[in-house]
């Protein structure tokens, strides 16, 4: 199983991990914050890089995330296999003023247990938590989904900036304990 791949430096880890979920929820946003801490009011869904590293230490090692984006490619339902191929960790991304958003979770998780292995490391995130006034899912039914599909959960806002770094972290910090169960 290629549960990550191990950098010329034999402390440096690399770790796939791919955003999905439908086309605005703000996939694009969440990896220029937590990347670049920039936010971008008016996108469109087809800007973005394809994918950008971003070093994380933990426990005194360095591992290097990198995180793919779809840049548009999920408006067409044509997100390809080599989108999914190797990758150890997801974030899967609604919209919580967006209720259909959600209801795309589902078939969000379909595509990626049949393109990845069982054993990505995914959290659930609902997005633009800033916009309480449009808010159309609410926390406790996030956090049931995650339950009943065994995923991290955690409302976020690219705007403001809340829990953008901890929903990445939370998903790499797991794939490195993982990993080092098994190798140790
Ligand atoms: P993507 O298609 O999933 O990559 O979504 P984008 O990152 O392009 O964002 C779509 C739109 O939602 C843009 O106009 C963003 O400015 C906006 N957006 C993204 N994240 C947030 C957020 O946390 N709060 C608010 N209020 N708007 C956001
Ligand atoms: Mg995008």
């Amino acid at each position: 199983m290629a549960f990550y791949s191990q950098d010329d430096s034999a402390d440096d880890y690399l770790f796939k991990i791919v955003l999905i979920g439908d086309s605005a929820v703000g996939k694009s946003n969440l990896l220029a914050r937590f990347a670049r801490d920039e936010f971008y009011p008016n996108s469109k869904s087809t800007i973005g890089v394809e994918f950008q590293t971003q070093k994380i230490e933990i426990k005194g090692k360095e591992v290097k995330a990198q995180i793919w984006d779809t840049a548009g490619q999920e408006r067409f339902r044509a997100v390809t296999s080599a989108y999914y191929r190797g990758a150890v960790g997801a974030l899967l991304v609604y919209d919580i003023s967006r209720r259909q958003t959600f209801d795309s979770i589902g078939r969000w998780l379909n595509e990626l247990h049949t393109h990845s292995d069982m054993n990505v490391v995914s959290i659930l995130v609902g997005n633009k938590s800033d916009l309480k006034d449009g808010r159309e899912v609410s926390t406790d039914e996030g956090k049931s989904l995650a339950e009943s599909e065994g995923l991290f959960f955690m409302e976020t806002s690219a705007l403001d900036s809340s829990n953008v770094t901890a929903a990445f972290e939370t998903v790499v910090k797991e794939i490195y304990n993982i990993l080092s169960r098994k190798v140790m």
